[in-house]
């Protein structure tokens, strides 16, 4: 059975996200937006779900008949306990933002990652092969992208952050499962690595609003003709964007990294292909409201 004729019953094919809080999520207004563009006959829900009853929630999506959920701060750890499967992607990382139910049996998935990695391909830099890569911050989502990252076999990825310990642990940790040329530095060494890298990507909050004048580093640094990116989408463009692309770099920011981790985890559900445009144009909407 095809999947578009799999979710053509009656009932209504129900997706969500969990978290806490959860009312600002711009997932709802993309998903259900991404479902009445490809004609399935469905519903994605914000779901308000405390810590003390993940557990409860959890089993909810089977009781409920769910197809799956997205699951958002402060569960992605602690959820997977739960779960029948967890993925490489989300092994890994150690987190899961995605759950697909199949059957009653639960698979967890981490799409953020590899939603980058795809987002960062179709909008800016279609091959990552042979690559020098530098990372700013050694946080959880600079974990998914660099893993992600890595599986795309770049030459090299240096690892940046301002704390130098949690760049090196992070950069053995990921060399420890194989992945590769990955080093970590502090922020020190920033000018010299930037200096020969083909792509720098802010992993940081550094730029973020309302700290809209920050920088993670001095765009100066950064070889003209680089590819930047910014994993930051508040504002869309940061302030290390808009100085790399006056200074001739390719740019490439962060509202992308959010829908392709939300295109991946609708394929995953569906197995049909996520409507991409349709899914920004909706969330870009969304921030106007
Ligand atoms: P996290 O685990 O708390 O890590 C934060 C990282 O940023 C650490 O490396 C920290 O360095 C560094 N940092 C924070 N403030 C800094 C500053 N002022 N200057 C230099 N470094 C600073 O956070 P996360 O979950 O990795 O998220 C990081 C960023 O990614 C956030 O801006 C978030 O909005 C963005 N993000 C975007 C998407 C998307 O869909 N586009 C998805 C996930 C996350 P130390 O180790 O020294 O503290």
């Amino acid at each position: 059975m095809s999947a578009e004729n799999k979710f053509k019953s009656s009932l209504p094919v129900l997706l969500g996200v969990m978290g806490d809080p959860i009312a600002h999520s711009k997932s709802p207004a993309m998903h259900n937006a991404a479902l009445q563009a490809t004609g399935v006959h469905g519903m994605y829900m914000p779901l308000h779900v405390h810590p003390d009853q993940l557990e409860a929630a959890i089993r909810g999506i089977v009781a409920l008949g769910y197809r799956g959920v997205n699951v958002t701060i402060p569960h992605k750890e602690q959820v997977m306990q739960y779960l029948d499967v967890i993925d490489d992607s989300a092994r890994l990382i150690g987190a899961v933002n995605t759950i697909v139910n199949e059957n009653g049996k639960l698979t967890g998935y981490n799409t953020d990652g590899i939603g980058y990695v795809r987002s960062l391909k179709e909008e800016a830099v279609p091959q990552l092969a042979g690559k020098r890569i530098a990372v700013l911050g050694a946080g959880g989502a600079a974990r998914g992208v660099i893993y992600a990252l890595a599986l795309e076999k770049p030459e090299q990825i240096s690892i940046l952050n301002r704390t130098a310990d949690r760049a090196l642990a992070l950069a053995a940790d990921l060399r420890g499962h194989g992945l590769g040329d990955i080093s970590g530095n502090g922020m020190q060494d920033a000018q010299t690595v930037l200096a020969t890298a083909d792509i720098v990507i802010n992993t940081t909050a550094a730029g973020m609003h309302p700290h809209v004048d920050d920088v993670p580093v001095d765009p100066a640094w950064i070889r003209e003709g680089a590819a930047v990116s910014d994993l930051i989408y508040n504002p869309l463009e940061t302030r290390l964007l808009r100085e790399s692309r006056l200074r001739g770099c390719t740019v490439h920011g962060g509202l992308g990294m959010f829908v392709y981790q939300g295109a991946v985890a609708f394929e995953h559900w569906l197995g049909i292909p996520a409507p991409v445009d349709t899914m920004r144009r909706a969330v870009l909407d969304s921030f106007e409201k």
